[in-house]
């Protein structure tokens, strides 16, 4: 019998015959894990207090689909749902994830799953439903019998868009605020703290995705989350071995942060400079190269637009109600007080190209533009580079060998470096 409908009539209290035979009706019942990562790419190691998430199943019947995490200890979780697309979000005390889970399970209402660190303290799940659903039930059943793990349960239902929209209230709504004829850029109240002309330069790494929001998978079943935090360590390390340098990253763990954050976090440390990296996957495996891109309107090709689009999702991705971000987030306007910065951007861009060429294969047209909102800062200097393909093989190796990444870290850092001895030669009388 699947263990699904095994819980469910524990819960339900009805003969086990006939919940038997609505199992067979719907024979569905998937087992699931997730992103194991590699041997040299390992997740933040989890701290022995915090409860575990051991497994996750999904349950098909007529009238519901049922969600069951087995918890090694109790936690506390609330739930909502979401539009455009439509998701149902599961928030909980902070757990971690059995290395045992991979590909999440999707079945019945359920079209995706997604789930990891929210920010500290608390975990996510993502569900993608096939249209508007209510969550009917969700409660937590204590060991008993030969479950000995806690089963968070949540089973969820079809309803209509209409009776979607009248229950539909919108999670952590922050006061409206008021829409200026500027649209702005980054809505943020701090100031940037003035340079003091002998500090070190400080450079703001920024891993891509984190937490709920994995990112893309490689062909070996690696997140891309993982890949990027272990590059943006070993770039740190080599611009502080410069001892030229001060270096910040906006996550230093499997954390999710909002794409306005990454800025805010950058803008508040009064970064000089800041490199978002990422590992995308597409479908052509034969594609491989390092890709670098700056902010701009209008993108330079197809696929940087395409990438912007794909990257720009995050928020989206990990559950985040963009209703009330629209203007910095979704829209990407360009102010004038940003031109100087972008100029700043292409620079460095072009420096980072010339570096990285001597080390590795670089995409064709290697410079590229789109509409990164994560490039958004007004006044500091944004670059993202995509460091290669997940969906290729070689890239994918280099990726996750730590001398490589060493290799091209190298790289990175002395086009830091030779950007900021061309800033310095300009400001010289
Ligand atoms: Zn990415």
């Amino acid at each position: 019998m699947c263990i699904v409908t095994g819980i469910y009539a524990l819960i339900r209290r009805v003969p086990a015959a006939s919940v038997a035979m609505l199992a067979m009706a719907i024979p569905v019942c998937m087992a699931l894990s997730l992103g194991i990562v590699g041997a040299t790419i390992a997740p933040t190691t989890a701290n022995a207090a915090t409860p575990q998430v051991t497994g996750v199943r999904v349950g098909v019947y007529p009238a519901k689909t049922r969600i069951v995490l087995d918890v090694d200890s109790s936690v506390t979780f609330k739930s909502f749902v979401l539009q455009q697309p439509y998701r149902v979000v599961l928030d909980m005390s902070e757990v971690t994830w059995s290395p045992k889970l991979r590909n999440p399970p999707k079945g019945g209402l359920v079209t995706g799953m997604r789930f990891g660190l929210f920010r500290p303290g608390s975990s996510r799940v993502v569900l993608d439903s096939t249209g508007p659903v209510r969550v009917a039930k969700a409660f937590i059943i204590p060991p008993s019998g030969k479950y000995r793990s806690y089963r968070l349960v949540v089973d969820i239902a079809k309803t209509s868009r209409q009776a979607f929209l009248m229950s539909y209230k919108r999670p952590d709504r922050k006061p409206e605020i008021k829409a200026t004829s500027r649209p702005a850029s980054v809505p943020v109240p701090f100031k940037r703290p003035p340079a003091r002309p002998d500090e070190k330069k400080l450079i703001v790494i920024d891993p891509g995705h984190g937490g709920v929001d994995p990112g893309a998978m490689s062909r070996s079943g690696v997140w891309e989350k993982h890949i990027v935090l272990a590059f943006a360590r070993e770039l740190r390390q080599s611009l502080l071995a410069t001892g030229k340098f001060r270096v910040r990253l906006t996550r230093d763990r499997d954390v999710f942060i909002r794409l306005r954050d990454r800025i805010a976090i950058a803008r508040r440390a009064g970064a000089d400079l800041f490199i978002s990296v990422h590992a995308d996957s597409i479908g052509n495996s034969r594609v491989r190269g390092t890709s670098v891109y700056t902010l701009s309107e209008r993108a330079s090709d197809k696929e940087a637009g395409a990438l912007a689009r794909k990257e720009n999702k995050s928020d989206l991705i990990a559950g985040v109600d963009l209703d009330d971000q629209s203007n910095d987030v979704v829209n990407i306007l360009i102010d004038l007080a940003q031109r100087e910065t972008m100029n700043e951007s292409a620079v460095f861009a072009r420096k980072l190209v010339d570096e990285l060429g001597k080390t590795r294969k670089l995409l064709r047209n290697t410079h590229r533009f789109a509409g990164f909102a994560v490039l958004k800062a007004p006044d500091i200097p944004s670059v993202l580079v995509e460091l290669g393909y997940l969906s290729n093989r070689s890239d994918e190796k280099m990726l996750r060998n730590p001398r490589q990444r060493k290799r091209m870290a190298a790289a990175m850092s002395a086009a830091v470096k030779r950007y900021f001895e061309r800033q310095q030669a300009l400001n010289r009388p």
